[in-house]
């Protein structure tokens, strides 16, 4: 190799080498752009997913520093990291304005804030969970497998917080009947923690099986609301813990997991919403909607406690 010749590959953009010819030497100067963006064939067989999602991918990068600057380019996880990100950090907004923003009655406490605080305490962690962790995937399998199980794990402290929150004042005059529900809902988030958190569970074959298990969690409010119907009666009931908004919040949940376990609509038309509607965005979306209406009834419930409830409790 001649002398002359040089060769260098930095890690910037650009390229520099000196070619000989004929004994004559001249600089060749090329510039090449890193791409940013990789297909389905060209990421790692670790990354790969959702085979109905073709392109858009981040490769592994190996670098916290390059996963923190893929927040600033579009992506496949551009729109999973910012739709939880933003709500997310309202949440804490939220705790810290909690007397500002909670409607205020004479017989409002300290614990009616922390009930509240620990519904937005629950969204806050479960979305900026969910956010870091699609921010952070394609630093290397290590640090993917660990963010995944954060993600899980945020969805069961979000599920768990909301519910305990509004069993607080569905059985407001009732000790036994919250701390009952309230158990059975910590012991269903264990039992959805276990199965997020422990690898047999975690693989692509037991995917149905663990999404089985957040809708049971889910499904298991109708314990306490049954209860309620048969101790209160059904108007009572309906009004006490806002059915009505606990419902349609049930509704976007399973609708959500329903889409996400069944890759639609990527399924349908592979390649086609690689950057945007593909099924964990949509799942994503569902979720922050479905924590609007549990906060809804949530607030409508605590209002009802301190409007209807309370003055007479404070009267017999
Ligand atoms: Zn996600």
């Amino acid at each position: 190799m001649p002398a002359n010749i040089q060769k260098r590959t930095p890690k910037t953009n650009s390229s520099h080498g000196q070619v000989s010819e004929n004994g004559q030497s001249k600089v060749k100067v090329t510039h090449t752009t890193k791409r940013k963006l990789y297909t389905w064939h060209e990421i790692p067989d670790w990354q790969k997913d959702n085979e109905f999602i073709h392109g858009g991918y981040v490769k592994e990068t190996n670098s916290f520093t390059e996963c923190i600057n893929s927040l600033f380019y579009l992506h496949n996880e551009s729109v999973n990291i910012y739709s939880h990100l933003i709500p997310g950090l309202i949440s804490l907004l939220l705790i810290l304005i909690d007397k500002y923003c909670v409607p205020k009655f004479n017989t409002t406490t300290i614990t009616d804030y922390l009930f509240i605080d620990l519904f937005f305490f629950g969204a806050f962690a479960c979305l900026t969970m969910s956010s870091t962790f699609h921010c952070l995937k394609s630093h290397s399998p290590g640090v993917a497998k660990f963010g995944n199980k954060l993600d899980y794990l945020g969805i069961v402290i979000l599920i768990s917080t909301s519910m305990v929150s509004i069993l607080y004042y569905g059985f407001y005059d009732n000790s036994y009947m919250f701390y009952t529900f309230s158990s059975i809902t910590l012991l269903f988030g264990f039992a959805c923690a276990f199965v997020s958190l422990d690898e047999k569970f975690r693989s692509r074959e037991w995917r149905p099986y663990r999404a089985t298990m957040f809708v049971l969690f889910g499904l298991s409010a109708f314990l306490p609301i049954g209860a309620g119907l048969i101790h209160y009666g059904s108007h009572e009931t309906w009004t006490r813990v806002q059915l009505k908004w606990i419902i349609l919040e049930g509704v976007f949940y399973i609708f959500g997991a329903f889409l996400y376990g069944g890759r639609l609509p990527e399924k349908f038309n592979p390649g086609h919403y690689d950057m945007w509607g593909h099924s964990h965005q949509i799942f994503h979306v569902l979720v922050v909607v479905a924590a609007l209406c549990h906060l809804t009834g949530l607030i409508k419930s605590y209002t009802y406690v301190h409007t209807y409830m309370l003055p007479v409790m404070i009267q017999t």
